[in-house]
């Protein structure tokens, strides 16, 4: 079994440029070559540190977006074994478990353990998530498992460096505060960045001393399986990390909605979202960390450097398929380079590779699934008839898999669907400004918050941007560069809370404070 995994040394040397994620870096001969049929051998329910069938006996099929077929079947998970997975998780929250007793050095060390061995099988990984996903595997291999290793180990530090204050209170007493683990998360994924948004999860909760429940996207839920069985193999106690294939509104609404379940963390769209938070809600008030939709404004003023300004503006939309929640699909392009940067945008998206996500020189492969890839062409629909200029792209690609053309628009007004909604595919918006006022208002009038970026040499100008955009990252002069040790996360309705950095542990501990009876008054 698995004989197929390649060990690689190179595999760091290579990822240590995923920090520059352009076409130059992705075709690097450095990058192994790929698993194109790898072995699945984990497909079951993940609870107690084994996989075991759905307790309804049901399954359901898991596709490859670059052909339409089947992959393999998955068991489904619902209410049934969600309840099975928070007694395992619960009873491995217990005071006196294993876990609980446990050194937080250790905790630190079964982290960094676990990416050793996602290291370990990195090109394997990188494969599967390539197949199941339809992202690039040059993306899956230097970017996806690159961060989701460096991620794991930024939590596997914080681990033993998570602690509370002494505090001088009135009186003769003394005062500390714990900051102490939640208890039972629940965690429900979605389908973009499936392993990376697995780490995100992990990191924080697991660093803090919690134990989860975990929902993997009904799209993608081979590699977290696979991730799970590392997790037995690292040696997590049994019940530390449960992990759930199957579909939202029966075993992700199960764990929402569960009396036992301590706090909730979803990414997904924001009308899910708001059924997370009614469900916490109307159940136990668990605690709610959100991290939803998008529609980032990227601001490219004249004095930019113009063909560094396209790149990043096409990488920032177009960088997985357009799937990302903070892709920059509102481009606001000052009015004396306005024709010359649609221009350039138009021939960018010309050369844009599209085709078999394992050929090392493919940019961009399928949507995730057939209604997303649906849904995005009914959106350009909506662009054309609304009257923006399309000036390439808007079609399917074959008639096999779920292509869609590196599509761009023109003459976009702030009204337009398409300028409005989330898109979440290949399809870029450019828009014009003239006054600077006027258009950081226009950047904000969104319903959402969760990323931004303005390309300007003007110090002054980016300056007046990172305080007046309302978004919870900014980027100056690059897009999305994102790290563990950076907050992401959004204002308004794009969710609450953050992930990475120190800010994410934040959303998985209590604090508590002891106060002690001193025996003497002081002086
Ligand atoms: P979704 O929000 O339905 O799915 C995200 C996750 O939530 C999946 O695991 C899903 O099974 C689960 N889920 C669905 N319904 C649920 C419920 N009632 N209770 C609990 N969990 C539930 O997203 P989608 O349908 O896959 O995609 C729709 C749109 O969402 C996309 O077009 C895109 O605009 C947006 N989206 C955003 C992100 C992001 O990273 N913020 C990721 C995926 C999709
Ligand atoms: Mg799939």
């Amino acid at each position: 079994m698995l004989r197929n995994v390649l060990r690689h040394s190179s595999f760091l040397k290579a990822a240590a440029r995923a920090n520059l994620p352009s076409a130059a870096a992705y075709s690097a001969p450095a990058i192994p070559e790929p698993i194109t049929s790898p072995d699945i051998p984990y497909t079951g329910v993940f609870i107690n540190n084994e996989f075991h069938k759905s307790e309804s006996g049901k399954q359901f099929p898991t596709i490859n977006p670059a052909t339409g077929e089947v992959i393999t079947m998955v068991e489904e998970g619902d209410k049934a074994d969600v309840e099975k997975a928070v007694k395992a998780a619960r009873q491995a929250f217990e005071l006196n478990s294993d876990w609980r007793q446990m050194d937080a050095y250790d905790r630190g060390q079964l982290l960094n353990r676990l990416a050793d061995l996602i290291e370990r099988d990195a090109v394997y990984l990188a494969s599967l998530e390539t197949l199941d996903n339809g992202k690039p595997y040059s993306n899956s291999f230097m970017v996806d498992v690159a961060l989701v290793v460096k991620n794991l180990r930024y939590f596997a530090g914080w681990a033993d460096k998570i602690h509370g204050q002494t505090i001088p209170t009135d009186g003769p007493h003394f005062a500390y505060t714990r900051h102490e683990p939640i208890g039972v998360c629940g965690q429900i994924i979605p389908w973009n960045f499936p392993l990376l948004m697995q780490a995100w999860k992990f990191g924080p909760a697991l660093a803090t001393g919690n134990t989860i429940v975990m929902k993997l996207a009904e799209q993608t839920p081979l590699t977290g399986l696979y991730v799970a069985k590392l997790v037995a193999e690292a040696g997590f106690p049994a019940g530390v990390v449960n992990v759930i294939p199957g579909y939202g509104p029966s075993a992700g609404a199960a764990i929402a909605s569960h009396m036992d379940v301590d706090k909730v963390a979803f990414t997904g769209s924001t009308e899910i979202g708001h059924l997370i938070q009614q469900a916490a809600g109307a159940s136990n008030l668990k605690r709610v960390t959100l991290e939803l939709g998008g529609k980032s404004p990227n601001i490219i003023f004249k004095d930019a450097d113009l063909d560094y300004a396209v790149e990043q503006a096409h990488f920032g939309l177009f960088f997985n398929q357009g799937q990302c929640c903070c892709a920059g699909t509102r481009i606001f392009v000052e009015d004396a380079i306005y024709d010359e940067f649609v221009e350039r945008s138009v021939e960018r998206a010309k050369i844009r590779q599209v085709g078999d996500p394992f050929d090392l020189k493919t940019e961009q492969g399928p949507q995730v699934d057939e209604e997303q890839m649906n849904k995005i062409l009914s959106l350009i629909e909506s662009g054309k008839k609304e009257g923006a200029k399309m000036c390439f792209g808007g079609k399917r690609v074959g008639e096999k898999g779920y292509f869609i053309e590196p599509t761009v628009f023109a003459d976009v007004k702030d009204s337009m669907r398409i300028a409005r909604e989330e898109i979440f595919g290949p399809v870029q918006q450019i828009m014009r400004f003239s006054d600077i006022n006027d258009v950081i208002k226009r950047a904000n009038a969104t319903v959402y918050g969760l990323a931004a970026a303005v390309f300007t040499k003007d110090l002054d100008k980016a300056n007046m941007f990172a305080q007046g955009l309302r978004a919870g990252t900014v980027w100056i002069n690059c897009y999305d560069v994102l790290n563990a040790q950076t907050p992401f996360g959004g204002y308004k309705m794009s969710g609450q809370g953050r992930e990475n950095s120190e800010y994410a542990l934040r959303n998985y501990y209590e604090v508590k404070a002891v106060i002690t009876k001193l025996p003497v008054k002081n002086a």
